[in-house]
C-alpha cells in the first residue's frame, strides 16, 4: 500500500509527488494518458520537440518566489535561461510598447510612452507587489479603469495577460496580478522542453521508491467510513493508499467519487456547475533553417486596443502571442515559433463528437484558416513570417479535451469570478479528510499558481 496516491501527472500532481517523496513518503501517480506531464508534456515531430503548455516562467532569480519553490523541488539546476531585459513586446494598432524586467524599470519604461500616467504606473507596480487574498473579490478590469485614465495604457498593461482569461466582468485582480507580476520580477525560458521538468520530478518520486504509471486512467474512487480507500483504473487495477490527491479537473473528480453521505450534494453541485476558462488555439511553426534570428522575448500583437474583448469577437483573429523556443544547438537562429490566441469553446461546436485525427476536412480547413490569420497578425512583428514557415502543427481546445480530459478544453481550468470568490476559489481540502485537491483549477493557473497550490496541498499531509 502506498502512502499517497495521486490522480493525474500534470505539473501539480508531479510536484506534490516529488515534495512528498522528499519527505520520505511512498507515492504512486496514476496518469490516464500514454505520457506523464499534462500540459507540461512535449511531443516530437521531424526531430524537434514541441511543448504543449510551457513558454516562459517568472520569478526564478535568487530571492524571488519561484526560485525558493523550484529550489525545494530540485528544479533550479535545470537549464533556465533568462530572457531579454525587455521580456515582452506589445504591439497595438501598429505601435510598439516594451515591458522591462524589474518593477521600477517596467514602470519607467512605460512612463516614457505615457508620461501623463507616471504616477498611475507607480501605483500599479506597488499594487502588483502587494496582492493579498482580499484581491480575489476585486474586479481586475474595474481596478485598471480606476488606476489608468488612458485607455490605451490600460490595454497595454493587460496585453501580455492573454495567457489568462481576460473577462471584464469576472476576472479577479488576484489572478490578473499573479499572471503579470512574477514575469516582471524576472522572466525565464527553459533550454529544452517541458519533459525536462517532468523527468526530473518523476526521477525524484522513483528514487524514493514511488512510481508514475501511465495508461492508468482512474475511473472510480471508493469510500468507506468517510475516507477514500482505493482507486480503480480502467485497466481493472485497484490501488489502496493512506492519502489521495486529485490533480484532475474537480468536476471530473466528482464523477469518479462514489455516492456517499460524507460528500454532500452541494459539494458536487458546486464543482460540477463551475464554469471553465476558454481554450487556446496554438499554431506551432517550424521555421526554415537560417530564416529568422532567435529573440529572447515574447511579442503580443493586437489589431486594436480591445485586449479585454477581442476573444468575444468572431474571426478573424484579433490578438496573437508570439513565443520562440531557445535554439538548443547554440545557433543564432530560431527553428520553432508558437503563435497562440484564445479560442472559446463555441468555436469547436461542429466537431464536439469527433476524436483526435478524425475530425474531418472541414476541421483541417478551419485550423488552416486560423493559422493564416495568426500568421498575418504576427507579420506585424515578424515581417515575411509566412514565407519562413516549413511546417505547422495546430491544436485547439478539442485537443486539450481529448488528450488531458479538460472539460471544454479550458486552457486554465475552472474560471475564477470576483463576484463569487467564495464559490470559485477552492480549498485544497475536501469533505473527505484523506482526499485533497491540487492543480490549476483550485486557486491559480500557470506554473507559478500550480506550484504554490502544490505546496499548500502537501502542507495538509506533511505537518
Ligand atoms: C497553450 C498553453 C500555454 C501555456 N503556457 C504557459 C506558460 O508559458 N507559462 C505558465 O506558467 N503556464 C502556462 N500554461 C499553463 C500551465 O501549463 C498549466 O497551468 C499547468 O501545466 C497545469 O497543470 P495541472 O497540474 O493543473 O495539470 P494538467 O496539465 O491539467 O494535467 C492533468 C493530468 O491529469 C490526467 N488525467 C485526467 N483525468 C485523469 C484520470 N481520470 N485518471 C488519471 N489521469 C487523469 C491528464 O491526462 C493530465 O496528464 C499554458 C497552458 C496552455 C494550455
Amino acid at each position: 500500500m502506498h502512502d499517497v496516491l495521486i490522480i493525474g501527472s500534470g505539473l501539480g500532481g508531479l510536484e506534490c509527488g516529488a515534495l512528498l517523496a522528499k519527505h520520505g513518503l511512498k507515492v504512486l501517480v496514476l496518469e490516464g494518458s500514454n505520457q506523464p506531464g499534462g500540459c507540461m508534456q512535449s511531443f516530437r515531430r521531424g526531430g524537434l520537440h514541441y511543448d504543449t503548455g510551457l513558454h516562459y516562467v517568472g520569478g526564478l532569480a535568487p530571492g524571488q518566489t519561484m526560485h525558493r519553490a523550484f529550489a525545494q523541488l530540485g528544479l533550479m539546476d535545470l537549464p533556465w535561461q533568462r530572457m531579454d531585459e525587455d521580456f515582452d513586446h506589445v504591439i497595438i494598432g501598429g505601435h510598439r510598447f516594451v515591458f522591462h524586467q524589474g518593477y521600477e524599470t517596467f514602470a519607467e519604461g512605460l512612463a516614457k510612452d505615457f508620461p501623463h500616467q507616471r504616477e498611475a504606473l507607480q501605483s500599479y507596480i506597488r499594487r502588483l507587489q502587494n496582492i493579498t487574498a482580499a484581491d480575489m473579490d476585486v474586479c481586475a478590469y474595474d481596478y485598471l479603469q480606476e488606476t489608468f485614465s488612458d485607455e490605451l495604457l490600460l490595454n497595454v498593461v493587460s496585453a501580455a495577460a492573454m495567457k489568462t482569461e481576460l473577462r471584464r466582468e469576472s476576472l479577479p485582480l488576484f489572478n490578473f496580478a499573479h499572471t503579470c507580476s512574477s514575469y516582471i520580477e524576472s522572466s525565464w525560458r527553459l533550454v529544452g522542453d517541458g519533459n525536462l521538468l517532468v523527468n526530473r520530478l518523476t526521477d525524484i518520486i522513483e528514487e524514493a521508491g514511488g512510481e508514475v504509471l501511465t495508461y492508468s486512467k482512474v475511473i472510480r474512487l471508493t469510500e468507506q467510513d468517510g475516507r477514500v480507500i482505493s482507486a480503480t483504473c480502467a485497466n481493472g487495477q485497484v490501488y489502496e493508499a493512506e492519502y489521495f490527491i486529485s490533480d484532475i479537473h474537480p468536476a471530473v473528480l466528482c464523477e469518479l467519487l462514489e455516492e456517499c453521505p460524507s460528500v454532500r450534494k452541494t459539494f458536487r453541485r458546486r464543482m460540477q456547475a463551475a464554469e471553465n476558462t476558454c481554450g487556446m488555439f496554438t499554431a506551432q511553426l517550424r521555421i526554415k533553417p537560417g530564416a529568422l534570428r532567435y529573440f529572447a522575448h515574447n511579442a503580443f500583437v493586437y489589431d486594436k486596443p480591445n485586449v479585454w474583448t477581442m476573444a468575444e469577437e468572431n474571426e478573424p483573429v484579433k490578438g496573437v502571442m508570439i513565443s520562440g523556443r531557445v535554439p538548443e544547438d547554440g545557433s543564432e537562429n530560431v527553428r520553432q515559433i508558437d503563435l497562440l490566441t484564445p479560442m472559446p469553446w463555441h468555436e469547436c461546436k461542429e466537431w464536439i463528437d469527433t476524436k483526435v485525427g478524425r475530425r474531418g476536412d472541414d476541421y483541417k480547413a478551419f485550423c488552416q484558416r486560423k493559422t493564416e490569420q495568426c500568421v498575418a497578425l504576427a507579420e506585424q512583428y515578424i515581417p515575411g513570417l509566412h514565407d519562413m514557415v516549413e511546417q505547422c502543427y495546430t491544436s485547439t481546445p478539442l485537443t486539450y479535451r481529448d488528450y488531458l480530459g479538460s472539460p471544454e478544453g479550458g486552457a486554465f481550468g475552472m474560471r475564477k469570478d470576483c463576484r463569487m470568490s467564495m464559490l470559485s476559489f477552492h480549498s485544497v481540502s475536501t469533505p473527505l479528510p484523506n482526499l485533497l485537491l491540487t492543480g490549476q483549477s483550485i486557486i491559480l493557473p500557470g506554473i507559478e499558481g500550480v506550484t504554490m497550490t502544490a505546496f499548500e496541498t502537501c502542507g495538509k499531509i506533511i505537518k
